[in-house]
């Protein structure tokens, strides 16, 4: 008996279709590079480019001129190292981890230093190898989640010995709330960051994610790490005037039916028709990323028209209430939208009770993917 697994076989007529636009991820990437400048703007792209997919956007936005990656893990790193000219620097954000230390080396991947004692197995294997390499240093400022103290800085930065191998580059901290312009926690973490960063005067300020871009100058440091931004999200005030939206998500109608007055729609039967009712179900589900928190408050949208959840969001696939369009408007193979002009990921992260992050990075395997614009 032969156990090698069947070949995957796709019928995108089954499937979502999540159409992902790389040229507006460009745009967004120019339009904080130049509200920044003369600060550069790197990339974010871990987590598989916020579930957009780093291997296309990566290059396409080296193309824009980006040099600094910053992922999540080393093994994101690794992934599109091969993908990028040698002078684009990679940046694992979670730091030195144990046992990632000889594959970041021989990768030539840039740590982002978390700890002292990152600081010192980075430091001793440099000697070990008797090489000289660039890394950055975090500091926490506020957040209380990565990065040294201030106490440790002033330990480090006296510690010549320990810092002679290591090129530090950057210094960096994360804002916490970055996208409430009004919240006194920016200024506490930019002055706190100013303490830090001036215990270093031979490496650059790198402070800002997407939000912190777009507060002011103080913040913008040498290197700003937009993430969010780049992929249409736009979590703080003035994101949504300048920047793109950059994916579509459409899926198709299983189903169309029409129930009487007082079906129960859905598990457990939590909605119950009122009248008549024409109803949609559409293959999507929560195992496709769609929060099934959005039970019976989500929607979706078709020529414009709202088609609110009927009951609860199943594994595979939601059930709406197309009552509000023509009859025989919607048909089985026919798409709705879901992510689109009507409902864009701020709206739905919102409605779901998340953020616009979670909705992007949860988005499932299971949709026919199709990129466009230049790659
Ligand atoms: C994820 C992350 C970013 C990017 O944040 P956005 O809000 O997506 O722009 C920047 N810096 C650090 C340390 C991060 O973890």
């Amino acid at each position: 008996m032969d156990h090698a697994p069947a070949p995957i076989t796709r019928f995108d007529s089954e499937c979502g279709r999540l159409v992902i636009d790389i040229d507006a991820v460009r745009q967004n990437w120019r339009t904080i590079a130049a509200r920044i400048a003369p600060a550069y703007a790197s990339a974010v792209v871990k987590a598989d480019a916020y579930g957009l997919g780093a291997a296309k956007i990566a290059p396409a936005l080296y193309d824009e001129g980006c040099r600094d990656f910053f992922t999540a893990h080393v093994s994101e790193a690794l992934a599109i190292r091969p993908l990028l000219p040698a002078d684009a620097r990679l940046i694992p954000l979670n730091g030195l981890v144990t046992g990632t230390e000889e594959a970041v080396f021989a990768a030539g991947l840039t740590p982002v230093l978390n700890t002292l004692a990152q600081v010192r197995r980075w430091s001793a294997l440099l000697r070990d190898k008797g090489a000289r390499r660039e890394a950055l240093f975090q500091f926490d400022s506020g957040m209380s989640r990565l990065g040294m103290s201030l106490a440790e800085a002033k330990a480090l930065a006296s510690d010549t010995e320990l810092l002679e191998p290591i090129i530090l580059t950057h210094v960096m901290s994360h804002l916490a709330s970055a996208d409430e312009p009004s919240s006194p926690q920016n200024e506490s973490q930019r002055a706190a960051f100013e303490a830090i960063t001036a215990l270093f005067p031979q490496a650059k300020p790198c402070l800002s994610n997407s939000a912190g871009a777009f507060l002011n100058g103080a913040y913008h440091g040498a290197l700003a790490r937009p993430g969010i931004a780049l992929y249409g999200g736009m979590p703080a005030p003035g994101m949504a005037d300048v920047l793109r939206p950059v994916i579509r998500l459409d899926v198709p109608v299983l189903q169309t039916h029409i129930v009487e007055a007082g079906a129960k729609v859905g598990y457990s039967g939590t909605h119950v028709t009122t009248g008549p009712t024409r109803l949609a179900t559409l293959a999507i589900g929560y195992a496709d990323g769609l929060p099934r928190s959005l039970s019976g408050k989500g929607a979706a949208f078709f020529n414009g028209v709202r088609l609110p959840f009927a009951g609860r969001v199943s594994m595979d696939s939601v059930t709406v209430d197309c009552s509000a369009l023509p009859e025989g408007t919607l048909s089985e193979g026919d798409h709705v939208e879901i992510i689109g002009p009507h409902q864009d990921i701020e709206a739905l992260g919102t409605l779901a009770g998340t953020i616009s992050y979670e909705i992007l990075t949860r988005l499932g395997a299971r949709y026919a993917r199709i990129y466009t614009g230049k790659a």
